[in-house]
This record gives structure tokens, C-alpha cells and sequence, in this order.
């Protein structure tokens, strides 16, 4: 994936409004911000979710916080914060602990299916994303 650096909050707030609608989240109220390794404690992002509520707290690993030597698409922001709205999608299909069966195999999906969206998006190139330039696929 080329790399998909968000810099400011107005980037990740455009972005963020984007992909809610993309996924069928508009009923959702999410705040979403750019946050130190220690915030995020070592991930590459986060995301608290309250179902009942439709209410969810996001976190971004800052870029400067960011290595490319890390595995997972370190540069490439976008998808991490898809990801972390998917959790918000799948709040209901949570596991009961971290590290569990459940768990484990969400992350796997939650990882596979950001990646493939956020490539999907950017060869959509008839409607623009959002204010941020769409990188070469
Ligand atoms: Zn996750």
C-alpha cells in the first residue's frame, strides 16, 4: 500500500465523515483524533465503542510516531482509521476478552477487509474521497 499520511485534525475530521457514510455509520456521533504512541499504547490506533449508544471514541497514531520498519501498513493512516470504524460497524459481534477466539479472528477480518476497502476506494477515482489527495494505487 503507498504511504497515506493524515496531518491535521481537519484532514482526519474530512476523512472521518467520508468513510462513516461509506460504511452506513451516519447515525453514529464519533470523535476521532491524532494521539501519541504512548495514548494508543504502542497500536497504531484505537477505538472505544459504545453500541447502545452509537458513540465512539477514536484514537490515530500520530505519523511522526510511526516507524516503517513496523509490519501492518505503518504509514498508510487510512487504513488504520477504517479500521477502527469497522469496529464501531461490528460493535455487536464483539468477544468477551481481549485475546479470545472471537477476538482474535475480528482483528483478522476487521485487518484484511480495511486494507481491501481502502484500495477499492482509491481506484474509484469518479467521485472524489474527500479533501485529501487520493495517493497512486
Ligand atoms: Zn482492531
Amino acid at each position: 500500500m503507498p504511504e497515506f499520511l493524515i496531518e491535521t485534525q481537519e484532514q482526519l475530521d474530512c476523512l472521518t465523515e467520508w468513510w462513516k457514510a461509506e460504511l452506513g455509520l451516519e447515525n453514529w456521533e464519533i470523535v476521532a483524533s491524532l494521539v501519541d504512541r504512548k495514548t494508543t499504547r504502542g497500536n497504531h490506533g484505537n477505538c472505544e465503542a459504545v453500541e447502545e449508544k452509537n458513540l465512539a471514541v477514536i484514537r490515530i497514531l500520530r505519523a511522526r510516531d510511526r516507524s516503517s520498519l513496523e509490519i501492518g501498513d505503518a504509514l498508510d493512516m487510512e487504513v488504520t482509521l477504517v479500521h477502527e470504524l469497522l469496529h464501531c460497524r461490528l460493535a455487536a459481534f464483539n468477544g468477551r476478552a481481549k485475546g479470545d477466539h472471537k477476538d482474535i479472528c475480528q482483528e483478522q477480518a476487521v485487518h484484511a477487509l480495511s486494507k481491501t476497502l481502502v484500495r477499492m476506494s482509491r481506484k474509484r477515482r469518479s467521485k472524489p474521497r474527500c479533501c485529501l489527495p487520493t495517493p497512486p494505487s
